[in-house]
């Protein structure tokens, strides 16, 4: 299969969140033809490869954000331009499967046994919390390693930012403006706290810097004539896997006046140790040194209890921006990447296994 014809037929099957069963049944029927029995689990796909040793899994996602404003042409219909491939999803992630598929359809052509097994995994609804891949998991069964596919430019990511939202809540007691005294103002507390919150600094980690925690989200008051009784904010904390969730919430509930309660802390921070057998074949991969650290979210946040790497071919800053594209030359790397990856891996595997 020609990668530029792989990547562009993957891009022209529109498969926003929640729509994409047409592009999940078309990878399925595309790997059946070259041999390779997929398993279908809702929108979500999977295949194995390699007979024994430790399963590593390679796992990126199928759906895309909706296509947003100032596009130069459709984006559901792709387009070359040199050696760019335009059209939504391009980059973020559907260059990843496609290399991550054509690193499979290599795998699978070997005739010597792997050594590892690989498990290949295409996602639902990352772009939305990450439905897929909760769903998948515990189909899957048991797992060593994880490589997460997303467009870093095959910088290999060792450790990703979390988000903890919190939902403060500052109460104070309503009263005639006029006669304010009588009341206790819930928007000025509030306004403290936020004040508080802008000095507040967390323990900052190696590779990703300090936490940043942003008021996103401020409501409070009934009447223009009212001391208001309560004022409810919203705070964003990407965190970082030095601190955990629980310690960010108590020391922010420390500093303030509101009450502080957490409203979604899913996407947990997360970071492998170098010395990691996935973080060194993929290094090996990339022909680089030393992991890197990465402020956006992915599937990875659901693989916390594994070591794992997020890498991939494109670049984070062109995803859900107009005119998103893969470049040829970026899509074949990273095929490369990944079948190298896989083949350092089940090398380790097999050393290890040598050596006991
Ligand atoms: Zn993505």
């Amino acid at each position: 299969m020609a990668p530029d014809v792989l990547l562009e037929q993957l891009v022209a099957i529109p498969s926003v969140s929640g729509g994409e069963a047409d592009l999940c049944g078309h990878l399925v029927a595309l790997l059946a033809a070259e041999g390779i029995q997929a398993t279908r689990h809702g929108d979500n796909l999977f295949f194995e490869l390699g007979a024994s040793g430790p399963r590593l899994l390679l796992v990126s996602h199928l759906d895309t954000v909706p296509a947003c404003d100032g596009w130069s042409a459709d984006p559901l219909k792709p387009w070359w331009a040199g050696d760019r491939l335009f059209g939504l999803g391009a980059n973020d992630a559907k260059g990843c499967v496609a290399a991550m598929v054509l690193a499979a359809l290599a795998l699978h052509k070997r005739t010597a046994p792997l050594g590892a097994r690989c498990v290949f995994a295409f996602t639902a609804g990352e772009e939305v919390g990450g439905k897929g891949i909760q769903e998948l998991l515990p189909v899957l069964g048991p797992l060593d390693a994880a490589v997460v596919g997303e467009p870093t430019g095959l910088t290999v990511i060792t450790a990703q930012r979390g988000m903890l939202i919190l939902r403060c809540t500052a109460r104070g007691t309503a009263a005639h403006v006029a006669h304010a005294h009588l009341g206790e103002n819930a928007v000025h507390k509030a306004a403290r706290d936020i004040a508080r919150l802008e000095a507040l600094r967390f323990e900052p980690h190696l590779l990703l810097g300090e936490a940043r925690a942003q008021v996103t989200m401020v409501s409070g008051g009934r009447a223009k004539n009212q001391v208001p009784d309560t004022c409810e904010f919203f705070v964003d904390v990407r965190s970082t896997p030095n601190l955990d969730h629980a310690a960010i919430t108590a020391q922010v509930a420390a500093e303030m006046e509101s009450d502080v309660e957490v409203y979604s802390d899913r996407y947990r921070p997360v970071a492998t140790d170098c010395s990691e057998p996935v973080v060194r074949a993929a290094l090996a991969a990339a022909g680089t040194q030393g992991g890197t650290g990465s402020a956006t979210t992915s599937d990875w946040a659901y693989l916390a209890h594994l070591p794992a790497v997020k890498a991939g071919p494109g670049d984070t800053h062109r995803s859900h921006r107009p005119d998103e594209w893969l470049s040829r030359s970026e899509l074949r790397a990273g095929a490369a990447f990944y079948e190298k990856l896989a083949l350092n891996f089940a090398m380790m595997a097999y050393q290890e296994a040598r050596h006991g």
